[in-house]
C-alpha cells in the first residue's frame, strides 16, 4: 500500500507521570506512517484526493496538545484514533512517538513507543425473538452505529425464522451488518456484549429466547481461535438464518476456512434444507 510519511515532527506537550513533567512540559517528536491509495492523487495531481500534510501536521500537533496524558501509549493511542477519524482516505497508521528529554536521570537518545491502527471489516449477525423484535434489532444497530471508530456500512434485510436448537420459543428476527471499525476482534465482542446487557437480553437456557443476540460473523479473513472468541462464527455456515441475510449484503465475500464464497454456501445449504 501506498504511504504518506511524517517524520520526527517537533511538539512540545505535557504528557507525563511526574508532576513537573505536567507542569514544565517538554520536546516529543512524532512520526506518521499513513497506508492509504496514492493512484487517483498521482494521476489527477488533485489535492483532494489525497491527505495533505501540512495540514495533518497542524492537526496532530494540536490533537497531541489537547490532553495531559500519564502515558505516551495513550498519547499516540488518541492520535491515530483521531488521524483516523478525521480523513477517511487513510486505511491504516503507524504513530511513534519519541521522548527525547524523558526523565530517567541518564542520557539517552530518547524513549518511544509504536502502535499501528487501522479500520477493519466485520460482519454482524443480529437475532431476536422477545418482545419487539423489530425494535431490539433497530436499537443494537443504532447502538453499534454509535460506538467510537466504529460505523454501519450495511444493513440486510429483516427475516423472520424458526428456531433451532431449542424449540419451544417464538420465532426469530435476523438480519446481518457489515461494520467498519477500529477495535480489535476482542474489544468488539466487549462492547457487543455491553450492547447485549443494555438491552436487557436474557441468557436462561442455551440457544433459548433472547432481547437479542450478537455474533461477530468474520472479522476481516482473520481465523481466531481462543476460549471466548471463535472467528468465523463456528455455526454460520449451517445457519440459514444468517446465511441468507449475509447473502444479501456480501454474496461474494470468501469464508476463509472453507475457501468458498457466500453465496455458494448460502445455496448449497438451501439445496439440502429444502430436501
Ligand atoms: P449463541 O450466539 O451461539 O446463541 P451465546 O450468544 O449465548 O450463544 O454465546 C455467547 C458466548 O459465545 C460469548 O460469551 C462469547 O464469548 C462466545 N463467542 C465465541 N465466538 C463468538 C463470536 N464469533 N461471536 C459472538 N460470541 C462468540
Ligand atoms: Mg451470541
Amino acid at each position: 500500500m501506498d504511504k504518506i510519511n511524517i517524520e520526527d515532527l517537533e511538539v512540545y506537550a505535557y504528557h507525563g507521570v511526574n508532576p513537573e513533567e505536567k507542569a514544565m512540559g517538554q520536546k516529543f517528536l512524532i512520526s506518521l506512517e499513513l497506508s492509504l491509495d496514492l493512484e487517483d492523487a498521482g494521476n489527477s495531481d488533485d489535492l483532494d484526493k489525497t491527505v495533505n500534510y501540512g495540514e495533518l501536521c497542524l492537526a496532530a500537533e494540536e490533537e497531541f496538545k489537547k490532553e495531559k496524558y500519564d502515558l505516551i501509549e495513550s498519547a499516540a493511542e488518541k492520535l491515530a484514533q483521531f488521524i483516523l477519524n478525521k480523513y477517511e482516505l487513510v486505511k491504516s497508521i503507524k504513530v511513534c512517538i519519541k521522548k527525547p528529554w524523558a526523565p530517567i536521570g541518564r542520557p539517552l537518545r530518547y524513549a518511544s513507543v509504536e502502535v499501528e491502527r487501522g479500520w477493519h471489516t466485520a460482519y454482524i449477525a443480529l437475532g431476536s425473538n422477545l418482545g419487539d423484535k423489530n425494535s431490539y434489532l433497530k436499537d443494537a444497530i443504532d447502538k453499534i452505529d454509535k460506538l467510537p471508530g466504529t460505523i454501519v456500512k450495511k444493513v440486510s434485510g429483516m427475516y423472520e425464522t424458526k428456531p433451532v436448537g431449542y424449540l419451544e420459543q417464538d420465532n426469530f428476527l435476523n438480519c446481518v451488518i457489515e461494520i467498519k471499525t477500529l477495535y480489535s476482534p476482542k474489544k468488539l465482542l466487549e462492547q457487543l456484549m455491553i450492547i447485549e446487557q443494555i438491552l436487557k437480553r436474557e441468557r436462561i437456557i442455551k440457544w433459548g429466547p433472547r432481547t437479542i443476540d450478537l455474533d461477530i460473523i468474520f472479522y476481516d479473513d482473520m481465523v481466531i481461535s481462543s476460549e471466548e472468541l471463535i472467528v468465523p462464527h463456528p455455526r454460520m455456515h449451517e445457519r440459514l438464518f444468517v446465511l441468507k441475510p449475509l447473502n444479501d449484503i456480501a454474496p461474494y465475500l470468501m469464508h476463509p476456512l472453507l475457501n468458498k464464497r457466500i453465496m455458494n454456501i448460502f445455496e448449497e445449504l438451501s439445496r439440502v434444507s429444502e430436501l
